[in-house]
This record gives C-alpha cells, sequence and structure tokens, in this order.
C-alpha cells in the first residue's frame, strides 16, 4: 500500500506523526493508499522552509518567473493523462471529466504566466513641482490554500499560480480524500524550475488546517470548500489578522422560461446536475421552471435522466461515477427519501444503485425530484449528489424571488429565448457568476471565480485580477531628487501643491 506524503522544502516527506487516514477508490470502495496526517510539527516545518524560499523568490525577475510558469504549463499538458487517472481513481469523476478539470486550471496558469504585465504599477509624473508619485503590488511572503475534494486538481491551480506569480511561496493543505494529485504537481513546479519551499503540500485534516490559521508567518488564507468550514476559516484567519478568501458551498438554480428551447435545456440541466455527480460547486442542482411548461420539461428530465450511463470514471462512455464516500451515498439517499415523505415527487429515484462489476462502489443514480418546496430538506441542504430539484413558478419574477431568497449565491442560469427577459434576470438576481443560457458559468481564468451570500467569505474572489490583488499588497512611493540646475525648494511645515 502506497503511502501518500507531504512535499516540503522540495521533495516527498513523511510526517513527524504516525496517524494515517485510508484513501479509497470510490468506484470499487477498495483502499488504494494511506495518507500520512500531518501534524503542527509538520506545519512549523513546512512554513519554515516557505519563509526563506519566500524571500528569495520575491526577488526574482518576473520574466524569469513567468518562464517557470510557462515550463509549468508544457509539463501539465504533457501530465495530463497521468494526472486525470489519478483524479478519476481518487475522485471518482470521469477520465474526460478530469482532463477538463485540468485544461480549467491550465487557463488560470497561463494567465499567471503574464505575471509582467499583471503587476505593471500607476505612475504619476510631475504629481507636485519636482516629485513624481508611483504605486507598486508586493507580495506578502507566505500563503495557505486549502482546498475541497471535489476539483483535487483545478482548485489548487485556482490559487497556487497566482500566488506564486506574484511571488509569494504557496503552501496548499489538499483535501484528505483525494490526496495524491497535489505530489504529482509539486513535482512538475520543481521540474519546472521552481526552486524549493516556494509550493510546498501539507497533508491532513483539521489539525493542519488549524496549525496554518494560527501560524505567524502564514500572511494569507484561501480556502475553498463547504460552508460551515468556510465561515470558520474566515473567522479564525481574520482574527489572527489574515487575509482571507473562503469560497463555500451553493445552491444553483437553472431558471427555465416557457419561451426557452426545452430540449436544450435539458439536455443543459442534464448534464449541469448530473456531470461529476452533482459534486461540483456550480452544479445546477435546482430547475425553476415556468408552470406552463414544467410537464414538457420534466417528461425530458426524466427520459434523460434514466439515460446517464453510470458506471466507474475510467470506463469508456461513462458520463458519471461514483460519489466520494459511502458516507455521502448514506446521506444522498437519506435526503431523496425526505424528499418523498415530505410531499415531493419522486420522478426518477437513484437510490439503491448497484453498479455490475462494481458491486462495493459508492455509486447514486440520476435523481428527478418534482414539486419541491423551498422548505424541503432536499432544497434547503447541498445535496452534492446527483439529485436535480423542480420547483414550479409562475414566471420571471417569481423564479428571480426564488433565487434570491436562497441563502447561497454562487452560481444560477436563465435559459431563454427573449433578450429582455436574460436582462432583466441577470440584472435582479442577487448571484456572483450569472449563465444566460450557458449552465455552469465559471469565469475564464482573467475574470475572477467567487459568489455571494453564503457562498463567499471575504471580499476577494479567486484568481484573474482579484487574485492578483489578493495575493500582493500596494506600496505608494512619493519621491523627489535633488535638481543640480535648480536649487530644491526650502522644507515647509505645512502640505503644499
Ligand atoms: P469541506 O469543507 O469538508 O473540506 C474542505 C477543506 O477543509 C478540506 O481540505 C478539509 O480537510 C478541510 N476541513 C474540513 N473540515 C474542517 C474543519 N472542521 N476545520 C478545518 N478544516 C476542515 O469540503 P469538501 O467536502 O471537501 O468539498 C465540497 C464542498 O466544497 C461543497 O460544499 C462545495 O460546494 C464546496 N466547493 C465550493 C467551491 C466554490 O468555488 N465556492 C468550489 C468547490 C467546492
Amino acid at each position: 500500500m502506497s503511502l501518500v506524503t507531504h512535499w516540503i522544502d522540495g521533495g516527498p516527506v513523511r510526517g513527524s506523526g504516525d496517524a494515517t487516514q485510508p484513501v479509497h477508490d470510490p468506484s470499487t470502495g477498495q483502499v488504494v493508499a494511506e495518507l500520512g496526517l500531518g501534524t503542527a510539527e509538520d506545519v512549523d516545518r513546512a512554513v519554515a522552509s516557505a519563509v526563506v524560499a519566500a524571500e528569495a523568490w520575491a526577488q526574482v525577475p518576473l520574466g524569469k518567473r513567468a518562464s517557470v510558469l510557462f515550463r509549468f504549463r508544457e509539463l501539465l499538458v504533457a501530465s495530463t493523462d497521468e494526472l486525470a487517472a489519478l483524479v478519476s481513481r481518487e475522485h471518482g469523476k470521469t477520465v474526460p471529466d478530469a482532463r477538463g478539470e485540468i485544461a480549467r486550471g491550465l487557463e488560470v496558469v497561463e494567465f499567471a504566466a503574464g505575471i509582467p504585465q499583471l503587476l505593471k504599477g500607476e505612475h504619476s509624473e510631475q504629481a507636485a513641482t519636482g516629485i513624481d508619485v508611483f504605486s507598486t503590488r508586493e507580495p506578502l511572503g507566505v500563503v495557505a490554500g486549502i482546498t475541497p475534494f471535489n476539483f483535487p486538481v483545478m482548485v489548487p491551480l485556482w490559487m497556487s499560480p497566482v500566488a506564486i506569480a506574484t511571488g509569494n511561496a504557496f503552501v496548499l493543505k489538499p483535501s484528505e480524500r483525494d490526496p495524491s494529485a497535489s505530489l504529482l504537481l509539486a513535482d512538475l513546479w520543481a521540474q519546472a524550475g521552481l526552486p524549493a519551499g516556494v509550493f510546498t503540500v501539507v497533508q491532513g485534516d483539521k489539525v493542519v488546517v488549524d496549525a496554518l490559521l494560527h501560524h505567524p508567518d502564514v500572511a494569507a488564507v484561501s480556502f475553498v470548500g463547504s460552508t460551515p468550514v468556510a465561515r470558520y476559516i474566515h473567522a479564525t484567519a481574520s482574527a489572527q489578522g489574515k487575509r482571507v478568501q473562503a469560497l463555500g458551498g451553493a445552491k444553483n438554480h437553472g431558471v427555465v422560461l416557457a419561451d426557452a428551447d426545452l430540449d436544450d435545456a435539458a439536455d443543459q440541466l442534464t448534464a449541469a446536475a448530473f456531470g461529476a455527480a452533482g459534486e461540483r460547486c456550480m452544479a445546477l442542482s435546482v430547475a425553476v421552471v415556468e408552470e406552463s411548461v414544467a410537464d414538457a420539461l420534466v417528461e425530458r428530465l426524466a427520459a434523460k435522466a434514466r439515460a446517464v450511463r453510470v458506471t466507474a470514471g475510467d470506463q469508456p462512455g461513462a458520463d458519471m461515477g461514483p460519489v466520494i464516500t459511502a458516507a455521502a451515498k448514506e446521506r444522498i439517499e437519506g435526503l431523496i427519501t425526505s424528499a418523498e415523505e415530505q410531499g415531493a415527487t419522486l420522478v426518477v429515484d437513484g437510490r439503491g444503485l448497484v453498479v455490475d462489476g462494481y458491486e462495493g462502489g459508492f455509486f447514486v443514480g440520476p435523481t428527478v425530484v418534482d414539486h419541491v418546496r423551498p422548505e424541503h430538506d432536499v432544497y434547503q441542504q447541498e445535496v452534492f449528489g446527483p439529485v436535480l430539484d423542480v420547483v414550479r413558478v409562475a414566471g420571471l419574477d417569481e423564479a428571480i424571488d426564488v433565487v434570491n431568497a436562497n441563502p447561497y449565491g454562487n452560481g444560477t442560469a436563465v435559459f431563454t429565448a427573449s433578450g429582455e427577459a436574460a436582462r432583466t434576470f441577470r440584472r435582479r438576481v442577487r448571484v456572483g457568476m450569472v449563465g444566460v443560457n450557458v449552465p455552469i458559468p465559471v469565469p475564464v481564468a482573467w475574470h475572477s471565480f467567487g459568489g455571494w451570500k453564503d457562498s463567499l467569505f471575504g471580499e476577494s474572489h479567486v484568481y484573474g485580477p482579484e487574485g492578483v490583488r489578493f495575493y500582493t499588497r500596494g506600496k505608494v512611493v512619493t519621491e523627489r531628487w535633488p535638481q543640480r540646475t535648480a536649487p530644491a525648494p526650502t522644507a515647509s511645515f505645512h502640505f503644499s501643491g
């Protein structure tokens, strides 16, 4: 059984503690590796190495930093098959979907490779007589990233390329469910020429997270995960005086208006609800449908849900794999049961699914629940599984009210043929990322990603221009040089222009 280690000071390292935790292949239920859980001592060792590395790295010229990012990009492309297989094995998502997450992470690397352009400051010539003023942005030092299980490559790549390109050292605490991809990323960074200590991995659970949150040499924390933990991270790290961006959970609504192309909307909703077994923070888990077309849409959704091919993620033709753990399967099936008990209509029931050849896997089939009401548990909670709720509404105004009443505000989409309705929707909806006939509106890398309300704690969205700002702090220089040809004015006790 292989042991998943940390990556500290430029290479794999066993931790100081003995505690381990099994890593499963969710398709078979088998244990595929043991994860060494980190300790506060391991965090101290990692941060000490990162502090030294950050100081030197911040002095490396921008063009040289960019060339490391270019090489990292090439290595990522060349390693896509290996990385995708690893992600699929520990997460369960299909191999094409794992390749997709790598491609989205790659975009951020490409954005960050433009760091010489991104870090250009502002300059005011002759702001006062003989005085020039300019603003620069400087790195913070050591920054930490704490990431969820559902995108073991993409989410670390939302953070680390921008943090590193801006001159910081980055300490990653990956999810303990699918930790192996983080070590391959560390190896690729090293092969790309990144100095030891600039990218570090400390594996583990809350013990490691808490040590990072309280470490005096960690200047900033980026977090992506569930809302209760995001809230805790934001409160705890802020109280320690750190800069924090903490992205939380979601309940994303896809609004289908009566004039939408129903076949297309059903197609998009099916892929967005059941892709990656619904374990995406941008999954559309609620269809909000105009009553006049609801029966027609539900009929299409049911047919499409039944046609989804569910099997192990590495099997050719798989549309959807298992969920992450046996406990997740039990929780999701419990929520489906509660929906039926509370009066919703189970149109397609994914409970009790057994996949031939993978009887030990954590599979839940695609599930469609109609006549869901906001008070039902299946609506109140983030299910994070392949369950699509259908909420029926009278029209656009009620649809917007439903979306805005929800405590989450990560993503939403509207399906319509009307530009006027789409414009009304995008302007009135209180959600951070909006799709118009686009089901999963994850922003491209040169915009920033982030939700509103309970989906984000802190002011800063992740990657893109907001990422560059998050990982840097401003400095303004006001400068005057002695004039040989014209003597400097005498010093004044008063502000002057
Ligand atoms: P999680 O909150 O359980 O774990 C996220 C990270 O926090 C992991 O590294 C984990 O080890 C750590 N952690 C867990 N419990 C902790 C605790 N009590 N104290 C300190 N650290 C703790 O999330 P998950 O199950 O890995 O991921 C799924 C969740 O992430 C979903 O809610 C999903 O919506 C959310 N998510 C959000 C986004 C976004 O962009 N908003 C993106 C991806 C995932």
